[in-house]
């Protein structure tokens, strides 16, 4: 047990690759890409990030089950079950909505990774404290992590994106897209002097500034910024034009983008640099936040769209 937690306190270290295009080249500006999708095959990009400090302090106070919230494609799910599995902890995942058989792809994964699943009412799921007293559970056994799994300790191991990123020059702008936006404020912990954060909306509505400022501890860097122009209608909306980016990337580029967050991020920032936005001699960091397990949930659900 103590082993395997070395592992998950040990630093993470992604790859990093520059993108050349048609676009940068005419626009004059270096585009990178942080592979934190790569950061493991099954406890995904920023999830294990957020999970990071969240696990240890579990261990920490001898926890031995975590609990926690998502919809039924959710990414953090998905994270948690295999962190669970992975790190020895026993978990619960309590699920937005109704149950449907056969599971889907997200969730069956889920299960084989050993999480017990509760389905619960839309409305019920919309009020916490509600929602918990519903479970009727002894908390006391279990370690809470909220649904995306944001809160204080998940900034510590977001800022990590940056603070051990594998690429040590200046970068003008770290972009990342946004849910909850606390992967976004972790990593504005992180910046250094100079850099600029940009995050990209992936659901409709203005309340993410006010979100990350409130997630902010005081004396947090001010250069950031969110692109509310991406979200294609709100979460898990998209378009034929989103779709056909997304398979255009891959194929060009070879990486795999998700349709709910990174593909509306890299689509933004390639629409930003094609309308100038960047200065030229700018150097732009894209982090591939991973969340590539919801795209056979997504294919069947829509089709398969994606290639
Ligand atoms: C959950 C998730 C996000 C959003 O992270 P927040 O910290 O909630 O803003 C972004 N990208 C991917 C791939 C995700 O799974």
């Amino acid at each position: 047990m103590q082993k395997m937690l070395d592992k998950l306190s040990q630093t993470i270290i992604t790859p990093v690759e520059e993108l050349i295009t048609d676009w940068t080249e005419a626009a004059g500006v270096r585009l990178l890409i942080q592979r934190e999708d790569q950061l493991d095959s099954e406890i995904s990009g920023n999830k294990w990030r957020k999970l990071k400090y969240n696990l240890l302090a579990a261990r920490e106070a001898g926890k031995k089950h975590l609990l926690t919230f998502g919809g039924a494609y959710s990414n953090h799910l998905a994270a948690t079950a295999a962190a669970g599995r992975r790190f020895g902890f026993q978990t619960l995942g309590v699920v937005r909505g109704e149950a449907t058989e056969p599971l889907n792809p997200t969730l069956a994964q889920a299960v084989r990774d050993g999480m017990a699943l509760r389905f619960i009412s839309r409305s019920l799921f919309r009020d916490p404290e509600a929602r918990l007293a519903h479970l009727s559970l002894d908390l006391a056994d279990y370690y809470l992590l909220p649904e995306g799994g944001t809160n204080a300790l998940a900034l510590h191991g977001t800022r990590e994106i940056i603070t051990d990123s594998d690429w040590k020059e200046p970068v003008d702008y770290w972009c990342v897209c946004c849910g909850t936006g606390g992967t976004l404020a972790g990593m504005i912990t992180g910046l250094r002097t100079g850099e600029q954060a940009l995050g990209f909306a992936a659901l409709k509505g203005n309340f993410l500034d006010q979100e990350v400022a409130q997630l902010l501890p005081d004396g947090a860097s001010s250069d950031w910024s969110i692109q509310h122009d991406f979200h294609f209608g709100g979460y898990a909306r998209f378009n034929e034009e989103l779709i056909q980016f997304i398979n255009a990337f891959k194929q060009a580029h070879g990486i795999p983008l998700d349709p709910i967050y990174t593909g509306k991020m890299m689509y933004g920032i390639f629409t930003l640099i094609q309308q100038g936005y960047f200065a030229r001699g700018t150097t732009i960091m894209a982090v591939h936040t991973g969340g590539l397990q919801g795209i056979a949930g997504f294919n069947q659900r829509f089709g398969p769209l994606l290639v």
